[in-house]
Order: structure tokens, then sequence, then C-alpha cells
């Protein structure tokens, strides 16, 4: 199949990143949010990236405006009809995702993949949504997308070697090195990421060592651009808290028991870089 129009749902941090990556690699682009402000916003942030590109002499101003081109934005599902694959990229909540999902699937040709950006929800469960669980894949983008080269490609149950295929390509168009994953909760990075974090809470909270020297040694020691703490201060205490008792949950299985001086920062409300504090202060 070829892939001339994608179709991305939601114009927020992921939604405007994907059709970057998207848009600069020649291919168009159905950006759809709920209120033209929201669209608008995903199309400024673009434009604002792309000049920064152009600032430091990585594109011309003629590539930033075909590029541009190539977006066009709406409020109507009906306009993502042109697209051969949607991704979804909206709010991550279930119930909103399992509505976004059965819409979709109802309005687009039966032979339109259809991807989901989900950084947390079963892909399994949101295929059997649709009536093309075959035709349904994750695909996990990284943020900020257009810097990074990471897509996790993930298989639910019954995604079909073609669905998977299709999309690792378009992957592959983005510029990007797809992984490929079964599905499962935090699928490969954000299993091994948050628990790491977690870790480092324990370690911290066992006293053996100061956050900055926690910090440091896995940073030397693990050539880590930064440290698991001031990671965790970056991502959100309350996100990292929140994905622990998912795998808790989910695996039933006591090594993924978040750290108590972790659950302690939250409920003081020492949530990281957002609120001003987490373990360091800024
Ligand atoms: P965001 O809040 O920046 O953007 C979400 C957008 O979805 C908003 O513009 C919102 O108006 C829109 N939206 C809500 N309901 C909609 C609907 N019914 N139809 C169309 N658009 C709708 O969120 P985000 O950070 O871009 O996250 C989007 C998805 O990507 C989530 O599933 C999230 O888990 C996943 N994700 C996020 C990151 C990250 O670092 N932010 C990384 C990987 C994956």
């Amino acid at each position: 199949m070829t892939i001339s129009t994608v179709g991305i749902i939601g114009a927020g941090t992921m939604g405007n990143g994907i059709a970057q990556a998207c848009a600069v690699s020649g291919i168009n682009v159905v950006m759809v949010d709920i209120s033209d402000a929201a669209v608008q916003k995903g199309l400024a942030t673009v434009a604002g990236s792309l000049d920064r590109l152009i600032k430091k002499d990585k594109m011309s101003a003629a590539d930033k405006d075909a590029a541009l081109a190539r977006i066009k934005t709406s409020t109507s599902y009906d306009d993502l009809k042109a697209a051969q694959i949607v991704i979804e990229a909206a709010t991550e909540n279930y119930e909103l995702k399992l509505k976004i999902l059965k819409q979709v699937d109802a309005l687009v040709a039966p032979e339109v993949i259809i991807a989901s950006n989900t950084s947390s929800i079963s892909i399994t469960k949101l295929a059997a949504a649709t009536s093309r669980a075959d035709k349904f894949i994750g695909m996990h983008f990284f943020n900020p997308v257009p810097m990074m080269a990471l897509v996790e490609i993930i298989r639910g149950l019954a995604t079909s070697d073609a669905t998977h295929d299709a999309v690792k390509q378009l992957a592959e168009r983005l510029g990007k090195s797809p992984i490929t994953v079964k599905n499962a909760p935090g699928f490969v990075v954000n299993r091994i990421l948050v628990p790491m974090i977690n870790e480092a809470f324990f370690v911290l909270a066992e006293g053996l060592a100061t956050p900055e020297d926690i910090d440091a040694g896995m940073k030397l020691g693990c050539n880590q651009p930064i440290g698991p703490l001031a990671l965790a201060d970056m991502i959100g205490l309350d996100v990292c808290l929140a994905v622990m008792d998912v795998y808790l949950t989910e695996f039933g299985d006591s090594k993924y028991r978040p750290c108590p001086l972790l659950k302690e920062y939250v409920a003081a409300g020492r949530l990281g870089r957002k609120t001003g504090r987490g373990v360091y202060t800024y």
C-alpha cells in the first residue's frame, strides 16, 4: 500500500510533532482536533519548529513553506477520509480514545490502517473496539517527535504482517528507526525506564548516595544523558508513580511496587519541574 496522506487526530505535543515529521518527509497530512484554536496552535508549533531549523541552517525557507503546505488542518473527522493511515494522538484517556476510534473506524475505508500513539493503553484492547483489529497497530513516537529517532511499533494480538510492514516502512520514510514490540504494559522503553527511575528512588531512600551522586553515577557510568532522578523531575513524579501502579496491577508482580519515597513526594505535591520542586528544587 502506498501511503501519500496521513491523518492525525490531535494537534497537541505529539500530534503536531508527527505532522511535522510527515510533512518534512514529503507526506501529506490532515491534522484534526476539536477546535480551531487547537489546530491553529498545533500548526503554529510546527511553523516555529521549522523556523528554528532554518536559523540553524538545517532547512531552507522554501522547504519550510513546502512542508507547511502539506499540512491541512480541520475540526471535521470527515477530512480523514483522504488518508491511507490514521494516527490517533489525542489526550491519554481510555474512554475518549474508544469513542474516537469507533468514530474513525465507521468513517474511513476498510483498508485504512488505524494506529494509536498511546503510551499506556493496551493496543489489543483498543484494536478490539474497531472492526479491523488486523489493521490496527501501536505507533509510539517519542517526544519531541522531530528530534527523537525511535518509534515503537506495537503489534496487538491480531495485527497482520501487512499492517506491521506498512507502518514500519512509513516510520522509515519519516527518518525514524522503528523497533517492533508485542503488546504489553509499557512496551519496551518505558517498561525498562520507569522501574529504573523507581529503583533510583529506593537507592535515595536507603541513603546510599545523594541525588546528585546517584545521577552522576548513572550519567558517567552508563553514558545516560541525564540522571534518573533529574529525568523523573522532567517526566513528573506523579506520572512515574501512575506508571508503576499500572505495572503492579497489570503484571501482578511485586517487583513493580512503587518506592514509598516516590509516593511521599507525590503526596507532598513535589511533582518535579512542573511544580518547581521534585527531587531537586527549580
Ligand atoms: P496533548 O494534551 O498535548 O494533546 C492532545 C490533543 O488531543 C489536544 O490538542 C486535544 O485538544 C486533542 N483532543 C482531545 N480530544 C480530541 C478529539 N475527540 N478529537 C481530536 N482531538 C482531540 O497530549 P500529547 O502529549 O500530545 O499526547 C497525545 C498522545 O500521545 C497520548 O496518548 C499520550 O499518551 C501519547 N504520548 C505522549 C508523549 C509525550 O511525551 N507527551 C510521548 C509518547 C506518547
